[in-house]
Parts: structure tokens; C-alpha cells; sequence
């Protein structure tokens, strides 16, 4: 059953290869406009195969990847650009867009649907390929795949986190899911700020009934989150996104 998943999800990352990026290099070069208006020439990651190249998601993992080092103002940042994150063993692919795009996720989403049914229904076959903006919001699904769970059951236990305050939250702080506490068997939530992504606390909860949220927004048909959990953008940014969501990152590449 593996080899038949593994065949079939390669023969999805040919083709996501062959759509999305014509030639997945690895590295290019390009050029970028810091904030402080001194332009860079950076070599930038294209393409990350995490069972070819291990330590490039570990420097996804922990914020190291595609940043600039301005030497005219010392800034130090991530940079947002377009990439593919694929690992084979996990049969996890993802197409990464810039956070800023995030207004413009039913397009996308539209694209990338067309291009999986090109190969066939991809989700069935024990494969997960996700929509995400920003690396921030791969890196949780890395966390999400790393550790079994269901994205869309996390996502609505955020939703969960945000019914419980105002509407303005939502701009103003993130929720994460940040890891497994093994000893409490109990995800990790942690909010952060969504400007300086500095995390400001940690929910926790229970790993036996994370799904429970999920299950009974999926048996009410009138609930407006069941968007959440459809198609290849597994967010609730799908929800609450709005035309003037305010967030802008400074540093972007544009493709
Ligand atoms: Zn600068």
C-alpha cells in the first residue's frame, strides 16, 4: 500500500513540478528591496524536497530560510516568496504564496484544485496537498503532518480560541499549533503576535478529543466554518479574510 502511495504521490509532485514551476531549481538569485530602500541581490530557495535536503526544513523549521541580511541598515528578515515544499515520506506537498497574496486565495485555491485533477483525486490516497500563504503557515502544516493530526480539525479548535474574543483579535494575534506535549498528551497552542510573531501564550488541548470541535461543525449544515475544512486551502484565513485584512510584510518577492 506504501509503494502504491509513494508512486502516486511522485507522479502528483511531476506534475505539480510541471505547472507550478516550470523548472524547480533549487536556488535563484534575485533581487530584493529592503525596507530601508537598499536593494539586495540574495540567493532565495525555490524548491525544498525535504528527504533530499533534510537541513533545508529544519532551517524552514526554525525561521533560518530565505532571509536578508541588509548591509546598509542591518536588518534581518524573512523574506515571503512563492515555493514548493514537498517530503516524500510524509507524502506532504505544499505551494507556498507570499502572506500578502492571502486576499487572493479562491484564485489560487482554483489552480491548484484544476491542477491536482489532472492527476486524478490526489486526497484520497492518503496524500496531503495544501494552499498555504506564508511560511509561518507551512511551518505549522509541517508541525501538523510531522505529528498525524488533521489540519482541519486544527484549525477549527482556533476558531474555537477566537469565539471566546472579539473580532479584532483575529488581526492582531495568530494561533498556532506549535507541537505535542507527549507527557501531557495534549497539542500546544500558541498565540503570537501577528506583527512581530513574538508568542504570547500556550493553550493546550487534550489529543483524545481534538477532532470533537470539528466533528460537530461538520454535522450542523448551516455552519459557516465548514468552508474551513474543504479543498486545498485548510484555513480559517478562508473565513475571516476580509478585503481590508490589514497585514502587510515588508519584505516580498514578487514572481
Ligand atoms: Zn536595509
Amino acid at each position: 500500500v506504501r509503494v502504491f502511495f509513494l508512486e502516486s504521490f511522485i507522479m502528483v509532485r511531476q506534475i505539480w513540478e510541471q505547472y507550478l514551476s516550470s523548472a524547480p531549481e533549487q536556488w535563484r538569485e534575485y533581487v530584493v528591496m529592503c525596507p530601508c530602500g537598499h536593494q539586495l541581490r540574495v540567493r532565495l530557495c525555490d524548491y525544498i524536497d525535504a528527504a533530499v535536503s533534510p537541513d533545508l526544513k529544519e532551517d524552514l523549521l526554525q525561521n533560518r530560510l530565505n532571509r536578508i541580511r541588509c548591509d546598509e541598515c542591518g536588518r534581518d528578515a524573512p523574506v515571503e516568496k512563492k515555493f514548493i515544499y514537498c517530503d516524500v515520506q510524509q507524502l506532504f506537498i505544499a505551494q507556498c504564496y507570499p502572506v500578502n497574496d492571502l486576499s487572493h486565495w479562491p484564485h489560487y485555491e482554483q489552480q491548484l484544485t484544476d491542477t491536482l485533477r489532472k492527476v486524478g483525486n490526489a486526497e484520497n490516497e492518503g496524500q496531503m496537498c495544501r494552499l498555504v500563504f506564508g511560511q509561518e503557515a507551512l511551518r505549522e502544516k509541517v508541525r501538523i503532518r510531522n505529528a498525524g493530526l488533521d489540519d482541519a480539525a486544527v484549525e477549527i479548535l482556533k476558531a474555537a480560541y477566537y469565539s471566546q474574543s472579539d473580532f479584532q483579535t483575529y488581526h492582531l494575534q495568530a494561533v498556532w499549533f506549535s507541537g505535542i506535549d507527549s507527557e501531557k498528551k495534549a497539542l500546544n497552542m500558541t498565540v503570537a503576535d501577528r506583527f512581530t510573531s513574538k508568542a504570547e501564550l500556550t493553550y493546550q488541548y487534550p489529543v483524545a478529543d481534538y477532532a470533537e470541535p470539528m466533528k460537530s461543525v461538520l454535522n450542523d449544515v448551516e455552519n459557516p466554518l465548514r468552508i474551513v475544512t474543504r479543498g486545498v486551502f485548510i484555513s480559517l484565513d478562508k473565513l475571516l479574510t476580509r478585503t481590508d485584512f490589514g497585514i502587510r510584510w515588508p519584505v516580498t518577492v514578487q514572481q
